[in-house]
């Protein structure tokens, strides 16, 4: 099976949503493998976002990441990297198909909620950025 790797970001964790979207995952079908709570330094979320950097909105992607805890969690699925996607929707909350989790909880393209890795490569890597091998189960 495939994994991905999630944060809930913390806008997720400000608004006390991380119980209704660890709900709509798990009942989406994944199955939660590792998850911690864990405040991003600057530097550890410009790590992170390290592609980003040459992009206008990378300081603020960073000031946003390390501005609270936010809970980063790996999750097994079949087809686990585009499910994912496909259930919190498009990076713009104003674009996102109904019913996704950015269309029904995101304010903006910056405080969107949750990350989703792009591809089984890039999660693993995302994952090990996290997770030592003994926190996932
Ligand atoms: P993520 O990597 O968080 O899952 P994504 O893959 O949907 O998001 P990317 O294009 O990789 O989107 O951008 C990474 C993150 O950078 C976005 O989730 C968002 O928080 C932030 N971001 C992207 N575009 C903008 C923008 N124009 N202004 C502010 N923040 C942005």
């Amino acid at each position: 099976v495939e994994r991905t790797l999630t944060i809930l970001k913390p806008d997720c964790v400000r608004k006390n949503l991380i119980g209704e979207v660890t709900r709509r995952i798990q009942e989406a079908g994944f199955k939660v493998v590792a998850m911690k709570m864990t405040r991003l330094t600057k530097e550890t979320a410009g790590g992170f976002y390290a592609v980003h950097k040459e992009r206008p909105f990378f300081g603020e992607l960073v000031e946003f990441m390390s501005s609270g805890p936010c809970v980063p969690m790996i999750l097994e699925k079949e087809n686990a990297i585009e499910d994912f996607r496909t259930l919190i929707g498009a990076t713009n909350p104003d674009e996102a198909d109904e019913g996704t989790i950015r269309a029904d909880f995101a304010d903006s393209v910056g405080e969107n909620m949750v990350h989703g890795s792009d591809s089984v490569e890039n999660g693993k890597i995302e994952a090990a950025y996290f997770f030592t091998e003994s926190e996932v189960v």
